[in-house]
């Protein structure tokens, strides 16, 4: 609240510096729209973030009718004009240069102080900064309409397109790939962690894992890297797009966000499974395999990948993430604030969604093994790693150059089913190992396909 205060006084206070006349116009339009959003705000209990922007911009004007009232128009007097006039009336003393750098000088030391006194919270301020932006007025819509416009035109971006690819026989193939987020290799049994966290995988076979690493440390930077056939900083068609485009049955499902426009029909969030979904599983990542043979089954094309994005190991509330039966290692941390848990309890938390991981891609397999038809593999790669407490940092996002590994160090599973194919003998390798090793399983050929990035023989 103090925060809001000083850096709208700071910067009004500089608008006010630079010509009355623009600060009092400047005020006054912000009044009025205050006006109006506090009003929304009141009345519908929204916040104005970006997705709410989009929602205004996308308003048809026989809509916007309908939020006319009376109560709008108290708000618009009260709120708006009445203070816009006072504005104009009131007299403003003109300071000097000195009174001025002092002035500005108090209250950005203020800020700067609030800063430094809150960082422990930064936790908490991160989780919540959606709600708290999006009630600071005016930052809320001047920041958040930029940012919608900004990502509108990212949508609309083109892509760089591949060169066109050809099927190459008429097996019926089916390639299951699961994003992760924010998992680490480090505690998955599988990769040598002391504590099981993976029980059934550890008993599943032609079960293969890999070394690996991450290009980034952020989901978006990450997810575009798994799904491009390079690491660039162009955004070429992504793997789902391009195969969609030729001819193979695409179907993309998530319950995260944060990938590069994905444009197929069968992009399926969440809430548009949930419907059909009616258990208690279906409030975690299990909703995303809802009725997925049946999709597989009912595609008419003879080659298939499905990708799974999910979300089970996003911190800071692990504990949340997870059905109570996979609650096997307790005490756990049920806090925002990480820094507040024990790290035993946090680390307890951050397991058990890699065992709740393990029973979702042993189910995957369970699935896949039923469809005897098909040539099938199951590919789970994170989009990055996580820090819990080492270093004294939480979760991640540091930049690549300084990040610790356990940010970067990601688990790359893959499991193929009987008589499909063999995998090379491999150490290391890369997200960018992924488009092309399903393209070699799917029997794809296309003039950049890269043998060096494939794992399969
Ligand atoms: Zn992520």
């Amino acid at each position: 609240m103090a925060m809001i205060i000083l850096a709208n006084y700071f910067v009004f206070y500089l608008f006010y510096s630079i010509n009355f006349l623009f600060g009092r116009i400047i005020t006054s339009l912000f009044f009025v729209i205050n006006a109006v959003a506090v009003y929304f705000i009141n009345t519908y209990s929204v916040i104005i973030d970006e997705s709410m922007i989009g929602n205004i911009f996308n308003t048809n004007y026989a809509e916007s009718s309908s939020f006319f009232a009376l109560k709008l128009v108290l708000y618009l007097v009260l709120l708006g004009i009445i203070p816009s006039i006072l504005i104009f009336k009131v007299k403003i003393q003109k300071v000097n240069l000195k009174l001025f750098f002092k002035n500005t000088g108090i209250a950005l030391s203020l800020i700067i102080i609030i800063v430094i006194a809150n960082a422990n919270n930064i936790l908490w301020i991160d989780k919540h900064s959606k709600v708290i932006g999006g009630l600071a007025m005016p930052w809320s819509y001047t920041v958040n309409i930029p940012r919608y416009l900004i990502h509108k035109n990212q949508e609309n971006e083109k892509e760089i397109l591949l060169p066109d690819a050809t099927i190459t026989n008429k097996e019926k193939s089916v390639v299951v790939l699961v994003i992760g987020e924010s998992a680490r290799s480090k505690n998955f049994s599988l990769y040598g962690y002391d504590k099981n966290t993976n029980p059934l995988l550890a008993k599943t076979d032609n079960l293969y894992h890999f070394k690996a690493t991450s290009c980034a440390t952020y989901t978006t930077a990450a997810v575009k890297c798994l799904l491009e056939h390079q690491n660039t900083n162009e955004l070429y068609e992504i793997l789902p797009n391009y195969l969609d485009r030729n001819n193979v049955a695409v179907i993309w499902r998530t319950t995260n966000w944060g990938e590069p426009p994905v444009h197929i029909d069968k992009y399926q969030k969440a809430e548009d499974l949930a419907p059909n979904c009616k258990d208690e599983s279906c409030a975690y990542d299990e909703i995303l395999l809802k009725d997925l043979k049946q999709e597989i089954v009912n595609a008419k094309q003879d080659k298939i990948l499905i990708v799974l994005h999910t979300s089970t190991s996003h911190g800071p509330t692990y504990s949340k993430k997870y059905p109570k039966q996979f609650e096997v290692f307790k005490p756990v941390c049920n806090s925002v604030e990480l820094a507040h848990c024990s790290n035993q309890e946090l680390i307890n938390a951050y397991d058990n969604t890699i065992v709740y991981t393990d029973y979702i891609l042993h189910s995957i397999i369970g699935e896949l093994e039923q469809l005897k038809d098909y040539k099938s593999a199951m590919i789970y790669v994170s989009d990055h790693g996580e820090s819990l407490g080492e270093k004294n940092l939480y979760m991640h996002g540091v930049p690549m150059s300084i990040a610790p590994k356990e940010q970067y160090e990601i688990p790359f599973i893959v499991w193929v089913s009987e008589n499909s194919k063999q995998l090379k003998p491999q150490e290391q390798v890369s997200q960018n190992h992924v488009f092309h090793s399903v393209l070699n399983f799917l029997s794809i050929n296309t003039p950049f396909y890269n043998e060096s990035l494939n794992i399969f023989k």
